[in-house]
Formats: C-alpha cells, structure tokens, sequence
C-alpha cells in the first residue's frame, strides 16, 4: 500500500481539474488537511472548449486566480455577437458588451491546460496534497455504511487507500464516486447535441462569437496562443448519421451551414490540423451528496457543451460546496444539513439553466424560439451570478447593475 503522508484527511477529493482542483483549493483555505487525486498526469488536456461564462470569471477573480490566466496571455472578451439565421441572405446579429461589474472587465476562454494546471497548484499552495496517477476504485465505508474515504491504485501498481471524513467525486461524467456512493439521478433531459471543434491561427474575432441555424450552430472563442477554437454543433442523431465516418468534411460543412463562412473570415485563416468531437449525451443532475460524500461539476451534473457553462457550474459548486462545509466546522450546521444545504442550493441555481439548455440542446428549435430561449439562459445566468455574488461576500447587488 502507498505510504501517505496522513493516516487521515479532513477530505479527499477525487478529480484535480476545474471542479476538484477549486473545492481543494478552498477547503485547503479553510485549514483542512485535504488530499487531491487524479489518475490523468498534471498537466494533460481534456475535451473543452473553454469558454468562461461570467459567474465562472466572477470566482476566478475572487480567489485570485483570474489574473494569472490574464498574465498567460489568454485574450480578454469583451463582447459576445450572437448571428442568427442564413448567413447566405445577410443574418441578424446582436453584439452585447460585457458590463464592466464587480471588478470583472472580461471574461476569458483559457485552455485547460492552463485553468487545471493554475487551479491545481493554487490548492497546493494552500496546503493541499495533490497525487496525480493515481486511480481511484471503490469507496470506503465505516460501520455505520458512511463514506470513509478512498481506494485505489497508483501509475506503479501500488494500492492507495485513503481515510477521509468527507469524499467529494469530481471525477467527471462517468463519476466512480457518484456511482459507489449511489447518487441517484435526479433530472434527466432529453436533449443532446454534438460538438467537433479545432484550433484555427490568423482568426479575427470581437470576443465570443455564436452562430445559430435551425439544426446547427458554431462558435468562435479566442483562447491562448493567438489562437481560436471554432466548433461546429448538431444534434447527436445527425452527428451519427452523417459526421462520425467524415468528421473533417462535416465539420465543414457544418461550419459553412452555421456561419457561411463567417464573412470570408474562415476561408482567411488557418484551419486546424486536428479535430475533435464530442458524439453528445443527455444532460443530467445527480444526487449532490449524502452521508460523507459530495458531488462537484460533471460528477454531479452534466450540462450540454452548447451552453458554454460546464466549468462555471464546477466552479461554482466547489464554492457552493466549500461554504456549506465551512458552516459545518464552525458548527453552524450539522454535517448532514450542511451537505443538504449544497445539494439544495446547487439544484436551486442549476435548474433553471438545465431546462433551458436541454431544449436548445435537441436542435428542435426555430430562431425565434431559440431567441426565446437564449434569453431565459442569460436570465438564469445573472441569477446565478448574483447568488454567488452573495455567497463570496463584498460585491453587493452591483453585479447585476
Ligand atoms: C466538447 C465539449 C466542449 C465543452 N465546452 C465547454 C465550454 O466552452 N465552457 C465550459 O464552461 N464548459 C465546457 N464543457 C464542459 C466542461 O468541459 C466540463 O463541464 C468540465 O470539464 C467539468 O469539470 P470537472 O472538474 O467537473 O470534471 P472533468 O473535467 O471531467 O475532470 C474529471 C477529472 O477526474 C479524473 N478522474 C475521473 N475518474 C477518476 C478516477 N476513478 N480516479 C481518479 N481520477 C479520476 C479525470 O482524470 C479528470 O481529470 C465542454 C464539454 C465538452 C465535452
């Protein structure tokens, strides 16, 4: 068995990119002895297309990590334009200009390479342990049936196992924790859509572009490197029937049909050598936690990529989660109303956005329902920025001025 260095943790915390990395982080902060694991090596990238929306940028500011992404030279976004319809016959577009609030002027689209990494390191510089290689199997249990921690093994063969009094699984979509803790799925949607994306050089972009037509979408998000990842979406059925043997040639074509070429941008730039894609699955939301075990980001809830908010929702619960356990060591609440308290108040903020964005998701849309519906996610959105506002303290009702 691998020696760690502690015969016990406060939390062991499973996944060490946005979501876990951020909940060690903060709980580390706490003066919690917090061990973090992951079985990718540091460093590694993941299917992303990074795009931050603004409740992600608001924690990334307030734990002081959104000016590093700034010094690495990520490009700052300042405006989203929205084009919607034929781009043959001349779309429609609408430009929003970030309001400058709560010392948030832009918002950014960091590869992950660079968050995880930046995220990781911040939660080793507050005191947590972080193993990479190290994969994790099954749960601990005490007499009671309690969750007590972790086991697993390690990139030499070596069997780690980890006592901890609480276990957060941030281990992504097809989450160990949440299956050995027996997280019920609580919401379920129906929608799914499909994302092929790559990074193109010598792309002009005012900061997030998006582009919906009935049955297909594309995005241009500036990210590191002078670069921008452009993704061409369709609901998972189509990307089935007519992308999986020719993916170069539909994201293509998908690309054309979305954008039109995005006004002779595209044909001016350098496409990408590389692509990958995502065949889509249904959105979901998981038990968030029980008894000595929590949920954080993909492990608890799975939002379609179109929405461009699955590392805001990571961030966001990790900070849900940290305040919720840090009113359970201060006595403010029993362990088991404190962990309730999260699971509720995560379902409170995230459902409104899972509605929406399950139905934009399906591609069963005309423009101006998806107009409709892209209104209500921005609704939901400032909703949530305003809860986290309250919840990081000092920013006041300004945010949403
Ligand atoms: C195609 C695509 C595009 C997307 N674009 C965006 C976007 O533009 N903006 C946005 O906000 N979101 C986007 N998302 C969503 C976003 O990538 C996820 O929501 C986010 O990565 C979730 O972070 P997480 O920390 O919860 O989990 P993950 O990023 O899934 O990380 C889980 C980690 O757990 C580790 N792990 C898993 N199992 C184990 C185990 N048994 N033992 C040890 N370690 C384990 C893995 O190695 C991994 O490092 C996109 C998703 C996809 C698929």
């Amino acid at each position: 068995v691998t020696v760690l260095s502690r015969p016990e943790y406060d939390a062991v915390v499973v996944g060490a990119r946005c979501g876990g990395a951020a909940t060690a982080m903060l709980l580390a902060r706490e003066g919690m002895r917090v061990l973090l694991l992951d079985r990718a090596r540091r460093g590694s990238d993941t299917l992303s297309t990074h795009a931050l929306m603004r409740g992600g940028a608001l924690l990334l500011q307030r734990w002081g990590i959104l000016d590093q992404i700034a010094a690495a030279g990520t490009p700052p976004v300042r405006h989203t334009r929205f084009h919607y319809g034929d781009p043959q016959r001349g779309d429609e577009t609408v430009t929003v200009t970030l309001k400058p609030v709560a010392g948030i002027e832009a918002l950014y689209a960091p590869r992950r390479t660079l968050l995880d990494v930046l995220l990781a390191d911040a939660a080793v510089a507050a005191g947590a342990e972080v193993r990479f290689g190290v994969a994790v199997t099954d749960l601990l249990r005490d007499g009671t049936g309690r969750i007590a921690g972790v086991t697993g093994r390690d990139r030499a063969g070596s069997d780690v196992r980890v006592s901890a009094g609480l276990t957060v699984g941030a281990d992504g979509i097809r989450s160990v924790v949440a299956r050995r803790a027996g997280a019920r799925t609580r919401w379920l949607g129906s929608g799914s859509g499909a994302v092929i994306y790559g990074y193109w050089s010598g792309l002009a972009v005012i900061g997030y572009e998006w582009f919906y037509r009935p049955g297909a979408s594309a995005g241009l998000i500036p990210t590191n490197g002078g670069e921008v990842c452009v993704f061409a979406g369709t609901s998972t059925d189509r990307f089935a029937a007519e992308m999986v043997g020719d993916l170069r040639g539909g994201y293509h074509r998908l690309l054309e049909e979305a954008t039109g070429g995005a006004a002779g941008r595209l044909a001016a730039a350098q496409p990408p050598r590389r692509l990958r894609a995502f065949p889509g699955r249904p959105s979901y939301l998981r038990e968030a936690a029980g008894p000595g075990w929590a949920l954080v980001g993909d492990a608890g809830g799975f939002l379609d990529p179109l929405s461009t908010h699955g590392i805001t929702d990571a961030l966001r619960d990790a900070q849900l989660l940290a305040r919720a356990v840090a009113d359970g060591r201060r006595g403010e609440a029993s362990e088991a109303s404190a962990l309730s308290r999260y699971g509720n108040l995560r379902d409170e903020i995230t459902s409104p956005l899972y509605r929406v964005m399950d139905q934009v998701a399906g591609y069963q849309w005309d423009l101006p329902t998806l107009r409709r519906l892209l209104r209500e996610s921005s609704s939901a959105m400032s909703a949530e920025v305003e809860a986290i506002s309250h919840l990081t303290g000092n920013i006041g009702a300004s945010v949403l001025a």
